[in-house]
């Protein structure tokens, strides 16, 4: 992927690394050439192509964002609740801090990243390679060390929301742009951030979010990645397991065996995961303090309650985790089970330039945990309370002052038009799907009270108008 800046517009063209990618941006480059073309003709024909969201990209729509807003609002309770605050990092971000970070030879990196050179447009800039954010852990390592958060002295418990950027090949629940929420505890370890209690509060709160979101049926895999020296212990086991057998796998594969041997656990080649299922465990080289964590973090959840499988075989795709990684998983999501993954990553900050700041986080796919909802027939279709039928030339002042009303007492409301008739209000009413409907003409107004018919049972009643909030709200 590869990119620009031409009249204050950022555009990525989409070369790819890899030679299938190189073949598909052909592919596209040359189609948007002959579709331009064939547009230009159309256009002249008095006709226009009509532009779609872009592959792997959507839009999401009502009543779903009613769904993914609750989640949020109950997200956002939860973490407060928990002491944690939000951050928001940029959207796109320097390209090195993903490729020091998450690792050059992680798929992310290598194959996924949307990338673009960005010209200096004056001369006190310069040219940069610039990435859309593939997830956010980095951004926020890169906010702590930049503002000195460390230098409180404090934990620092912090959560962001927001659309991540991966090209991957797009399928239900894996999208090129998708939606991310992320909670991190990073801190000195004068603070307790290398602590065990650390990993259990945080893997306790995803299961209490998940639960209050409402998820049933979640399950939580968990391992020990151990720490950098257990790594090259454990890189060099699994060099010596590939040597013999290498040359049968996929091309990605004998390039990780050489540069990061840990990294051909990530294949998804059908053909190389017999191979994958003989090579050693990570869990026969951890050191004795790896090996002490973990087991404390699985006592912990014991005494709490959350129930968990060991999964030595996941690792995870990003290169900063140490220690313990985790993914939550629902049966309601087909191929793309994870909801959620995470884990420590206690040298990040130093890869950065940072101080010594461990840290434990995780990623919920917000996609996913939609998706997952919805496979529980989980809806949440706001309904509005009031429809404001103004009936008859002039009541159209009246009907917005009523609404007005309404709505500052905490009522959600709608208006008609004075040109509706009656069965025309009550049609959209319905089809709005608004709890009351309440009309608006000229004899109401005078009196002070109006006819409120409750659309689902159809009782109707005369209710003053300073009463009229509340017992809409009554009947919620
Ligand atoms: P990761 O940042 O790779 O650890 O992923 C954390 C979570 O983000 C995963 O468990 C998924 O739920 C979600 N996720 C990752 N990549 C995608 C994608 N391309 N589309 C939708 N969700 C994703």
């Amino acid at each position: 992927m590869t990119g620009n800046c031409r009249n204050g517009i950022f555009t990525t063209e989409d070369t790819g690394l890899t030679e299938e990618n190189r073949i598909h941006s052909v592919l596209s480059v040359s189609s948007v050439v002959k579709t331009s073309a064939a547009n230009s003709k159309l256009e002249t024909g008095n006709s226009k192509l009509m532009l779609k969201a872009v592959r792997g990209t959507r839009d999401l729509l009502p009543p779903d964002t009613d769904l993914w807003n609750r989640v949020e609002a109950k997200v956002r309770d939860l973490f407060a609740r928990y002491n944690f605050h939000e951050i928001r990092t940029p959207i796109f971000e320097d390209t090195q801090l993903f490729s020091r970070s998450v690792g050059e030879d992680t798929d992310i990196v290598s194959k996924e990243m949307f990338t673009w050179e960005d010209k200096a447009r004056a001369q006190s800039e310069k040219a940069q390679s610039l990435t859309l954010r593939p997830e956010n852990t980095a951004g926020v390592m890169r906010a702590y060390i930049e503002h000195r958060l460390g230098d409180k002295g404090t934990l620092q418990k912090l959560y962001c929301m927001g659309p991540q950027f991966r090209r991957e090949r797009p399928q239900k629940g894996r999208y090129r742009q998708f939606y991310q929420i992320d909670a991190e505890i990073i801190g000195p370890p004068s603070a307790g951030s290398e602590s065990p209690l650390r990993d259990a509060e945080v893997l306790e709160m995803v299961a209490t979010l998940l639960d209050e979101v409402g998820l049933h049926g979640w399950q939580l895999q968990l391992n020990s990645v151990g720490c950098a020296e257990d790594r090259v212990r454990y890189n060099q086991a699994l060099r010596d397991a590939l040597k013999p057998v290498v040359h049968q796998m996929c091309a990605d594969c004998q390039r990780r065996a050489e540069t990061n041997p840990l990294r051909v656990l990530d294949c998804k080649v059908p053909e190389d995961q017999p191979i994958i299922e003989k090579l050693p465990k990570i869990s026969q080289y951890l050191d004795e303090p790896c090996r002490e964590h973990f087991a404390a973090v699985r006592t912990m959840l014991d005494a709490v309650g959350v129930p968990y499988s060991i999964n030595e075989r996941m690792v995870r795709g990003l290169d900063y985790y140490t220690r313990t990684t985790f993914e939550f998983t629902h049966g309601g999501l087909g191929a793309q089970s994870a909801v959620l993954g995470g884990g420590r990553y206690d040298g990040l900050s130093e890869s950065l330039d940072g101080p010594k700041a461990p840290g434990i986080g995780f990623a919920i796919g917000e996609d996913r945990l939609i998706l997952a909802l919805q496979s529980q027939g989980e809806t949440a279709v706001e309904k509005v309370q009031a429809y404001v039928a103004p009936l008859g030339a002039g009541m159209n002042p009246h009907a917005l002052k009523l609404a007005r009303e309404l709505r500052r007492e905490g009522v959600s409301a709608d208006i008609g038009d004075e040109s509706f008739r009656l069965k025309k209000s009550f049609e959209l009413a319905e089809k709005g799907g608004a709890r009351f409907i309440v009309i608006v003409g000229e004899n109401e107004v005078a009196a002070g009270q109006f006819a409120v018919k409750n659309l689902a049972s159809g009782e109707q009643v005369q209710v003053p108008r300073a009463e009229l909030a509340a017992h809409l709200k009554a009947a919620k």
